[in-house]
């Protein structure tokens, strides 16, 4: 069965074609920079990669071009789109009407539309990807998976904020949770390679956005982002945990527009604000020359992970398991060492030799002597969706 698994962003378009339930990665690639003349294609297929400069005006268009080359007659990979069974689409919110991956009809869109409103910078080019692959796609079976399904077991006191009740109950105003699938994922590996029948475990998801859970027996119980994907974690671009009053007297007292500050705190704060740049490599090569700036913001950035570790470790009342994934998680042995320097109280011990080691499979960084486990897993986020979609379908 052939699985296309859509993440549609606001200017981007990244697809993966599974055969399931093999898990075999057919081809993959996107569309990036959706609306300009230099918009970007790229394809990957075996060793073969392509990349390709062309004028993509919209989300249809870019998503027929990717149609166009998967049903190419030489370099394609299926005859048809009818050879397609199934596309899942990455949905980021589904608010508190999904707690599962779902099967898409003209109630579930209507609700994803009504969440754009929480998340009006995914929900709509989410849904836009959905309609365009009903049309592309007519025959396959359309299946939403949802960032926000696996913070539905959170307990109320971790969702709710300390506001007046009716915003919680009339307003919806609480903690969403983001990056669901990749967590899930990890987690789950997590547990079969722990290979015991309850686990206490941290999963910390460092890409360009950063955020934790907290997850007891497979079930989340705490995570870093909240309304939307902001608070928590040091990011790329994006602040994290910030006192309020700083918008208020930025406003108030400096004179910024609302509309300023919300640019400020998601596009230019983060690494990229301490140090002129998101991106984590450029970072640490300037760090390692001596850039005092970079030196801090990777100190700010470990800092961080650590304060919530430390408060997870006492939600959950103890810990197995510490994972690290994502393109920092898994790559950064710098960050990872930052973070689990003088941890050794909560039984945290990195193995400094192994940390420094080079994988793409599930590997443990800590000492023989470490309480807990520290895990670094490639997460993927796609192979989960097609996971989900063929669990539902099948
Ligand atoms: P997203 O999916 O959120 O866009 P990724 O998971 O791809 O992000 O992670 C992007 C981040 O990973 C960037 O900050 C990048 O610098 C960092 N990264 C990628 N490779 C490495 C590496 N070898 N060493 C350190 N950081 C890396």
């Amino acid at each position: 069965m052939k699985i296309l698994v859509l993440n549609s962003g606001s200017s981007s378009i990244k697809f993966k074609l599974l055969q399931m339930p093999l898990e075999k990665m057919i081809c993959s690639g996107m569309v990036e920079r959706i609306g300009y003349e230099d918009a970007i294609l790229s394809i990957k297929k075996d060793e073969i990669n392509i990349q390709e400069t062309v004028p993509i005006k919209s989300h249809r268009e870019g998503l027929s071009i990717i149609v166009s080359y998967l049903t190419h007659p030489e370099k394609g990979v299926i005859k048809n789109p009818q050879d397609i069974f199934a596309v899942g689409h990455r949905v980021v919110h589904g608010g508190d009407s999904f707690a599962e991956t779902t099967l898409i009809n003209g109630a579930v869109k209507d609700e994803i539309n009504y969440y754009s409103a929480l998340a009006p910078l995914h929900n709509p080019p989410n849904l836009e990807g959905i309609e365009i692959a009903e049309k592309l796609f007519p025959t396959a079976k359309q299946v939403a998976v949802f960032d926000t399904a696996f913070y539905q077991t959170m307990p109320v006191k971790a969702r709710k904020y300390a506001i007046p009740n009716t915003f919680y109950t009339e307003d919806n105003i609480k903690v969403y949770g983001f990056h669901g699938t990749s967590h899930k994922y990890v987690s789950e590996k997590a547990i079969k390679y722990l290979g015991r029948e309850t686990s206490k475990i941290i999963s910390v998801h460092l890409g360009n956005g950063c955020s934790m859970t907290a997850i007891v027996n497979g079930k989340s119980v705490d995570h870093s982002l909240g309304f939307a994907p902001s608070n928590g974690l040091v990011m790329g671009s994006r602040s994290g945990d910030i006192d309020h009053s700083v918008i208020f007297h930025l406003v108030d007292g400096l004179g910024y527009s609302l509309n300023e500050v919300k640019q400020l705190l998601n596009k230019k704060s983060g690494m990229l604000g301490l140090t002129g740049s998101s991106d984590l490599r450029d970072i640490q090569a300037k760090a390692e020359e001596g850039d005092k700036n970079c030196q801090l913001a990777l100190e700010m950035n470990a800092y961080r992970i650590k304060k919530y570790i430390g408060s997870y470790t006492a939600v959950m009342n103890g810990l197995d398991a510490l994972i690290f994934t994502a393109g920092i998680g898994e790559n950064s042995s710098l960050i990872r060492k930052l973070t689990c320097l003088d941890m050794d109280y909560l039984g945290i011990k990195l193995d400094s030799v192994k940390n420094e080691k080079r994988s793409n499979v599930l590997r443990e960084i800590n000492t023989d002597s470490s309480q807990v486990k520290i895990l670094v897993i490639p997460t993927n986020e796609e192979l989960e969706i097609a996971k989900q979609v063929f669990n539902l379908i099948s």
